[in-house]
């Protein structure tokens, strides 16, 4: 039997996991994030399984070590929280979950876009007040106006046909344009400059950190609005604030926030809020916060345990490892061409 900690679990992780986990691996399940202290709690596990959240540093990392870990399993797309190196150096495996469902986050995306707009939310406290009166409730149609797409991997382009689908122009950039994509790629400025509705889509990395600042929120149309659905960092918070104060956008749809990792995911009701800035971007009627949930739907979190398991039994079996990442492999890595895994399947 396999002993797996399963970090910062809440009851909806574990019903896939728990459902098609046939008996190999021992689950053990605890709410605390991941972080230096709460490795400990790994004692006799060969794996991790973390999320977007957990600090996974080279503290971190060095104490599953200690405690026999061999392999972190991301149950997640992102891994911006991984120190690479670190795991590399400790010869630690890391895999994750590329693509679960990229249906569910481009959906998200656009349930946040079409909220703002229709402003659903207001209309939705209003009646349930009796308040039948639509002043102040104007959006725009959709059909025709420009969606501005940037980062067209797999949860882009479904968003691209999404907004196709209202009648949408796009306009699209990434740093990598993918020529078999039937897209007008154009420059960022340019997208900046000429879209009503602006969702990222884009990893986080050292280039794309505040790839929305105070500088690219002034090329916005007065009238855009700013979607979120991908790493909180994108977007320089304070100048998004000051945007929306200034009225140099009309709105925000944020389900990640870059100060998030404390906050998100917990009940927070009964304690005062002592993020000002997201205190005041949750005030504002133009902007809608949701707590991480795109990826949130029952087909994601079965993709999820299937596919984290799946990565366990290749380790475990000795297979190629075909959604591990590390020092050499992650994007940006500069020394691809030098990772084992080009001759065996695995990194290490
Ligand atoms: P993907 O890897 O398929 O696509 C990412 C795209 O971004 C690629 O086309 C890549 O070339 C592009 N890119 C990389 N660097 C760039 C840069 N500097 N500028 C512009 N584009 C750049 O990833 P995906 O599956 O589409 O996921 C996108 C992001 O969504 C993930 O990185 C993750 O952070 C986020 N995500 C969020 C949730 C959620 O619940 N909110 C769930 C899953 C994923």
């Amino acid at each position: 039997m396999i002993n797996v900690a399963f970090y910062d679990t809440r009851p909806y992780d574990r019903v896939w996991f728990d459902r098609l986990n046939t008996g190999k691996y021992r689950i053990k399940y605890f709410e605390s994030k991941l972080n230096e202290d709460s490795a400990k709690l790994a004692r006799d596990c060969q794996v991790a399984v973390a999320f977007v959240n957990d600090q996974i540093d080279a503290a971190a990392i060095n104490a599953l070590a200690l405690e026999g870990v061999r392999i972190i399993a991301m149950r997640c797309a992102g891994y911006n929280n991984v120190d690479f190196k670190a795991a590399y150096d400790r010869r630690m495996t890391v895999v994750n979950v590329p693509g679960y469902s990229p249906y569910a986050v481009a959906e998200h995306a656009m349930a946040l876009l079409l909220t703002l707009n229709r402003k659903t939310h207001r209309a939705y406290l209003r009646t349930r007040d009796y308040n039948f009166n639509l002043n102040g409730l104007t959006g725009f149609d959709l059909h025709g106006k420009t969606a501005g797409v940037i980062g067209t991997g797999r949860i882009g382009q479904i968003f691209i046909n999404i907004c196709r689908g209202f009648g949408m122009n796009v306009l699209a950039y990434d740093l990598f344009p993918n020529p078999s994509l039937d897209v007008n790629y154009v420059s960022l400025d340019e997208l900046l400059e000429k879209s009503d509705v602006i969702s990222l889509h884009c990893p986080l990395t050292n280039e794309t950190r505040h790839i929305i600042n105070a500088e690219s929120l002034d090329k916005m149309k007065p009238s855009a609005i700013l979607i979120n659905t991908s790493r909180g960092g994108l977007i320089d918070s304070e100048a998004l604030l000051q945007a929306l104060k200034d009225e140099k956008i009309a709105g925000a749809g944020l389900d990640v926030y870059e100060e998030e990792s404390e906050l998100f995911y917990e009940d927070n009701s009964n304690e005062n809020l002592h993020d000002d800035v997201l205190a005041l971007l949750i005030a504002m009627r133009n902007v809608i916060v949701t707590s991480h949930q795109a990826f949130l739907t029952d087909e994601a979190l079965h993709n999820i345990a299937e596919t984290t398991l799946q990565n366990l039994d290749d380790f475990f079996g000795g297979a190629a490892l075909k959604n591990e990442i590390c020092y050499f492999c992650v994007p940006g890595g500069k020394k691809t061409a030098n990772c084992p895994r080009l001759k065996t399947g695995r990194c290490f």
